[in-house]
């Protein structure tokens, strides 16, 4: 495929006030793109790769594609980048002052980055994290017609497009690159541990450990470069007796159409987790290129967040050093309401400063307010409850001396970046192998809980173990060990660099 350059358009959404949106009737949401503003390419004697990235469309995909754009977009690359018209609505939304075009201060650094939307073949305003089942049901099956419309109509516009940067989870990219001709780059958000246990779910089930009846319970030790795992540690999909969920199905087709990619570029880092990068290296192309940050930590030129950021850094300002415990469940996870009241009470009992994030619908959509009554008055003089924060913003505040998390693989590469230890209470998905690295295998975090029921108690003494406890010396050594892994990768000659290097001139090898 050729890449002529001249002078490329620029896709800006069409914009159109929502007859029918379900939340604010004066809300303006994005229909199909149109193509509304130009730009000129500044050398064209030299191949500019063009990829679409089209990110999964939950908050802790979003993030780190967000930035891988910006920095392939910083190494040349041409980007199209494609939102679902629910992200969009709801960044918009979260963004008044950043207008429709979320990437439109991207022109103003140089880089050359084009943004549309597509449906994911629900309404806008249909509350996805309430409906679980029904959204991954519409990814699985709906999704892909929208996504391949798409491809068609960029390929169409006749610019020159090379590959298409897809997220593992979704079960159709392969398909889709094939058929316009372009190479497919599969992008995994998580740790290469949860690739390699997904990728492996064949042998897992063939050794008993999983989607069978009487599941084993000993160690999983035949993963190749993976040492031993306890089932417990296992993404908790691969828990499961029963396989037939929706999102099973999910996970068994995006893993066969992963396979067919051309790449798998990978959100961790190689000196973390050399040994299963080797061992998946051997099998498909796999780079491990993370931590994937914008390069001022806490600003980034494009919206992300899919609520409005409550401010914080104030209140913050006013507490001492490493004082305050931030806590959070992520942007998707649900915590049951006796687990909630436990944290709670539990964060009351400690008498530690805290931020407590709480989204609106961390127990359920329908249940508006889960704390304990009395609680806010009760804590009102040490700390902060939110429904939404600017997270990076949160954790490089040296207020900040603890982390309370879910273990999303961002918020831990985030907690890392800031040396903030983390409190470990994991709710689902790959939350229980994040743990793992965290507390088991790095060090740098201990449990929330070591039984299935908390306790006001436990959580108050793991609290304060965290934050002022003996091993606490130890945890900030190996995290700043740790950040300094990551720094390196990232730094001109680091692997994370010199992966990325290497996968930009196999990728233009390709094209
Ligand atoms: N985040 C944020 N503000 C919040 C809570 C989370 O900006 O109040 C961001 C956080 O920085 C991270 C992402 O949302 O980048 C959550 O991703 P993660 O992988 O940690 O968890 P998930 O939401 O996918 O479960």
């Amino acid at each position: 495929m050729h890449c002529q350059l001249s002078t490329f358009s620029i896709r800006l959404p069409e914009v159109s006030p929502s007859p029918s949106s379900p939340h604010t009737p004066s809300t303006i949401y994005i229909s199909l793109p149109a193509i509304t503003a130009s730009l000129k390419m500044a050398d064209n004697k030299h191949k500019k790769p063009h990829a679409i990235i089209i990110p999964y469309p939950l908050q802790g995909h979003v993030n780190p594609a967000v930035h891988l754009a910006l920095k392939l977009a910083s190494q040349g690359f041409t980007i199209t980048f494609v939102h679902t018209d629910s992200i969009h609505y709801h960044t918009s939304k979260a963004h008044p002052n950043t207008g429709l075009e979320l990437f439109a201060k991207v022109p103003e650094s140089g880089l050359d980055i084009r943004y549309t939307t597509i449906s994911d073949g629900l309404p806008v305003g249909f509350d996805r994290s309430l409906n679980h089942d029904q959204f991954c049901a519409a990814l699985l099956h709906v999704f892909s017609a929208h996504a391949e419309e798409k491809v068609a109509e960029i390929v169409a516009s006749g610019e020159d497009v090379h590959c298409l940067i897809a997220d593992t989870f979704f079960v159709w990219p392969s398909k889709v690159a094939k058929k316009f001709g372009l190479v497919h780059v599969s992008f995994w958000t998580e740790p290469a541990l949860v690739f390699t246990l997904y990728y492996h779910m064949d042998l897992l089930r063939l050794n008993g450990h999983f989607d069978c009846p009487d599941r084993r319970e000993d160690a999983v030790n035949y993963i190749p470069g993976v040492k031993t795992i306890q089932p417990k540690d296992l993404v908790s999909y691969l828990q499961e007796t029963d396989a037939t969920s929706v999102c099973h199905q999910i996970h068994k087709n995006c893993f066969n159409d992963t396979k067919n990619s051309d790449f798998v570029l990978c959100n961790t880092v190689q000196e973390l987790e050399s040994d299963t990068i080797s061992a998946l290296q051997a099998k498909i192309q796999f780079y491990a290129i993370g931590p994937i940050f914008p390069n001022d930590f806490c600003t980034t030129v494009v919206a992300t967040s899919l609520w409005s950021e409550s401010p914080c850094t104030q209140w913050l300002d006013k507490q001492p050093i490493g004082s305050v415990l931030y806590v959070s469940f992520g942007s998707y996870a649900h915590v049951t309401e006796k687990d909630l009241l436990e944290i709670a009470n539990g964060i009351s009992l400690s008498k530690v400063n805290f931020v407590l994030v709480l989204r609106p619908d961390i127990v359920s959509s329908e249940d508006a307010d889960p704390l304990p009554v009395g609680f806010k008055e009760e804590v009102a003089d040490r700390g902060i409850v939110i429904p939404w924060c600017r997270q990076k913003e949160v954790l490089a505040h040296p207020a900040i001396g603890g982390f309370l998390t879910h273990c999303g693989w961002n918020s831990i590469l985030e907690s890392v970046w800031c040396q903030i230890p983390l409190l470990c209470f994991p709710l689902y998905t790959d939350q229980f192998t994040n743990r793992k690295l965290v507390v088991d295998d790095w060090k740098i975090g201990i449990n929330l809980s070591d039984k299935k029921v908390i306790t006001k108690e436990e959580v108050s003494y793991n609290i304060n173990r965290l934050m002022y406890g003996e091993s606490e010396d130890e945890i900030k050594n190996r995290i700043k060990e740790l950040k300094k892994t990551l720094e390196d990768a990232v730094s001109p000659s680091g692997s994370s660099e010199q992966n990325l290097s290497q996968f930009i001139k196999k990728l233009m090898a390709k094209i």
